[in-house]
């Protein structure tokens, strides 16, 4: 009778990588070996999703909610409608976004493995999942935004959120002085990854804008 379940559940055994990332690697493993796939051009794949596609989702709610007062007030109402609105949707997680102010600073980590807000931010970055992150974001908030994104005065108060695998959360960074008057698209383009997770705020880069 164990040797029964034994056989129906191998795959629970002690093991490096969890059954999905396991098969994952072997999927991976097969396409390079059969040249399906080059490994190069797959890191560059994940490197879109990680920097470029999915947080291009988040930077355009960030930018709605920067030139359009009643949609940033549906967004802190009720953030999972307000993101849907652009076509946005998860799969039943709840999500919550988190006004930056200048007095307050949000700071989002998942202290217990990698919980994400992937619809308005793609996959996690490699930082995002690795432990001395997820510790340091609790215990000394202020250090890990000192070398992330650079120092935060002492009167803002910092307020760190453990997502869960039911709720996300979504920094709403604060509209960086200098960009009066510019386009939502215009804003949507200096939004960043970092900024929306709040290890980093918002800035204008030298000959952006008009
Ligand atoms: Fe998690």
């Amino acid at each position: 009778m164990s040797e029964h379940d034994h056989h129906h559940h191998g795959g629970e055994h002690d093991r490096p990588l969890s059954g999905p990332a396991l098969r994952v690697k072997a999927l991976e493993s097969l396409l390079v070996e059969k040249g399906l796939v080059d490994p190069k051009a797959l890191d560059e794949l994940i490197d879109t999703y990680e920097t470029k596609v999915g947080p291009r989702n988040g930077a355009r709610v960030v930018a709605r909610a920067w030139v359009d007062p009643a949609y940033k007030q549906r967004l802190l109402a009720d953030a999972g409608a307000a993101i849907a609105e652009f076509g946005f949707v998860g799969r039943g997680e709840d999500i919550v976004a988190l006004e930056n102010t200048p007095t307050v600073r949000n700071l989002v980590v998942c202290t217990l493995c990698s919980c994400y807000p992937w619809p308005v931010l793609g996959l996690p970055p490699v930082w995002y999942k690795s432990a001395p992150y997820r510790a340091r974001a609790v215990i000394d908030p202020r250090g890990v935004l000192k070398e992330l994104g650079g120092e935060v005065a002492d009167d803002v108060e910092v307020r760190v959120w453990d997502s869960t695998a039911e709720l996300r959360y979504l920094v709403l960074p604060e509209r960086p002085a200098g960009t009066e008057g510019w386009s939502e698209e215009q804003l949507a383009e200096i939004v960043t990854r970092d900024a929306m997770i709040g290890v980093a705020r918002v800035t204008v880069p030298a000959g952006s804008g008009r």
